[in-house]
């Protein structure tokens, strides 16, 4: 056995024990060889951080969920509309809007999560908690967009009490707007993501160990 279906063999069994939890691999800075092996492994749901690096790994891996956990720009949603299945980091009604316009007819509509960002002291991706509602209302109206949820990258410290806020805040939308996806928790921290409600964890490095350079990758 390789070391990553090693790995992934490890996670799934962390994952068993606590049902309807579900494992996404990122592989960002990963090569398609090592993709490979974890789809051999029977791993089907990989995540990316920059489209450009992702394309070139879906035309070498077709067949593959592929879900978008980097911030995405104006000029990059087309191309995000026609190939993801998922985008995570939905933080701006316009871009929603664009990604809804631009996703093919003969697709599904495509998954999207409300990226929150918990930690009120941080201007990085995310909406705060307080504005996740109206952003919620306008996504759920488009027409091409699913609405599934909402995403956390949490900064470090006082982990467990943003994952909690995102946590709430899911519990309150949920009924409303039909929600079954928490995706939050990484490698360092997919227990405690867990243990706070997270329904999908996205998990890189304890997969796959260090990333190289995006540029040798794709
Ligand atoms: C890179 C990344 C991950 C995976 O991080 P690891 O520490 O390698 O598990 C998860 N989520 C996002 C948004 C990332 O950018």
């Amino acid at each position: 056995m390789t070391g990553i279906a090693h790995n992934l063999q490890a996670i799934g069994k962390r994952l068993e024990r606590v049902r309807g939890v579900t494992l996404l691999a990122v592989s960002k800075g990963q090569s398609v060889e090592r993709i490979q092996e974890a789809v051999a492994a029977g791993q089907k749901a990989f995540g990316e951080n920059y489209v450009r690096e992702a394309l070139a790994k879906m035309q070498a891996l077709p067949g593959l969920e592929w879900h978008l956990i980097g911030p995405l720009q104006s000029n990059k949603t087309r191309a995000a509309a026609e190939h993801f299945a998922w985008v995570q980091t939905i933080d701006r009604e316009k871009i929603a809007r664009r990604l809804s316009e631009q996703r093919p007819e003969g697709l599904p509509p495509l998954n999207v999560l409300i990226q929150v960002n918990a930690s009120a002291e941080s201007s990085k991706s995310g909406v705060a908690p307080e504005e996740a509602l109206a952003l919620a209302e306008a996504v759920g109206q488009m027409p091409r967009l699913k609405l599934r949820g909402l995403m956390a990258i949490p900064e470090p410290g006082a982990l467990r009490e943003r994952y909690r806020t995102v946590k709430s805040l899911f519990e309150q939308l949920r009924e409303k707007f039909s929600f079954d996806t928490l995706s939050m928790g990484m490698s360092d921290d997919m227990d405690l993501a867990i243990a706070e409600g997270a329904t999908m964890v996205r998990v890189g490095t304890a997969i796959f160990g260090a990333r190289q350079d995006a540029k040798s990758v794709a």
